[in-house]
Parts: structure tokens; sequence; C-alpha cells
């Protein structure tokens, strides 16, 4: 299924492939209007669910290694 632009309806766009809190995040960018939007697991998302899913990676990522603090001194 190929992707087409929401706001143009161009089929031509640059298409990266992410991954983020072991998820396959796409990012589509429109090659004629710059509109840019994101996909998740194949779903159009809004950036802020891709923002959140980064975040609370990070965050249990964090938590995991808070448990011993390192001294670098
Ligand atoms: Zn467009």
């Amino acid at each position: 299924m190929e992707p087409v632009c929401p706001v143009c309806r161009e089929r031509e766009m640059v298409i990266i492939q992410l991954e983020v809190a072991d998820r396959d995040v796409t990012l589509l960018s429109c090659a004629a209007c710059g509109s840019r939007w994101w996909r998740r697991d194949g779903i159009d998302v809004e950036v802020g669910n891709v923002v959140d899913l980064a975040a609370a990676a990070a965050a249990s990522g964090s938590r995991r290694r808070k448990g011993r603090p390192s001294r670098t001194a």
C-alpha cells in the first residue's frame, strides 16, 4: 500500500524508518509540500505519540540503571 500525502495527495515522499523502544516507527515526509507525519506499526500517529514512546523507553531505562549509582570522580 503506497502512502499518499494527506495534504496534497502527492505519492512521492521521503520515508525514514526508525526504531523507537523496539517499535517500528516511520517518518514520512512529502516531497511536494513538505508535510510530515509519523506511523507506528503501520498506523498514522501524532508526533506526540512517538515522543511519549521514546520518553517512556528512556524513563524505564534510567529507572533500571538507578539501582546502582556509579561514582566517577
Ligand atoms: Zn504533500
